[in-house]
């Protein structure tokens, strides 16, 4: 962090840090318990340390806050325009360590789910659940049927993160 924030800069910036329990992951993390299903939270030994877990779905979920995780095009993520080189490093560090972990997450034979904080505002918030639950019920099939050949699944959905 750079010294050259002031008082009040600071503050913001440290109370933005705050990573566990935000409001976005509880949202998902309330609904997802509400429709039955059954996860642990930030599992530590794997990468990038999920918000969620689903073992039985072979998923882990990421609630990603647009600003730390520099979501591209999203209005909740500008670059500060004090110390503007600094964040652009720190944002671009950001997102590589983020496409890093969901690659080995998916090396590892997880499904990544990427939900966006701007995806749970209360206009959107329902559609990006049950597109959530569908894209799990999918997921859930796909694990469970005899594996034919061993082609890679591709998440390509919305809510999905990888490549
Ligand atoms: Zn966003």
């Amino acid at each position: 962090m750079s010294d050259t924030m002031t008082p009040e800069q600071r503050h913001r910036c440290m109370s933005r840090i705050k990573s566990k329990n935000t409001k976005p992951e509880m949202i998902v993390r309330r609904w997802l318990w509400k429709q039955g299903y059954r996860y642990r939270l930030n599992v530590s030994q794997l990468p990038g340390r999920p918000d969620i877990v689903l073992p039985r779905y072979s998923t882990v979920i990421f609630v990603n806050g647009c600003f730390w995780h520099a979501h591209e095009g999203c209005d909740k993520y500008r670059v500060p325009s004090t110390n503007a080189d600094f964040w652009q490093a720190k944002f671009k560090r950001n997102r590589e360590r983020d496409q890093r972990n969901y690659k080995l997450l998916h090396k590892m034979g997880w499904h990544v789910l990427v939900v966006w904080e701007c995806q749970l505002v209360a206009q959107s918030r329902s559609s990006t659940l049950i597109a959530l639950s569908r894209r799990l019920s999918e997921i859930f099939l796909d694990v469970h049927k005899v594996k034919r050949y061993n082609s890679v699944i591709d998440d390509d959905v919305a809510l999905a993160a990888e490549p």
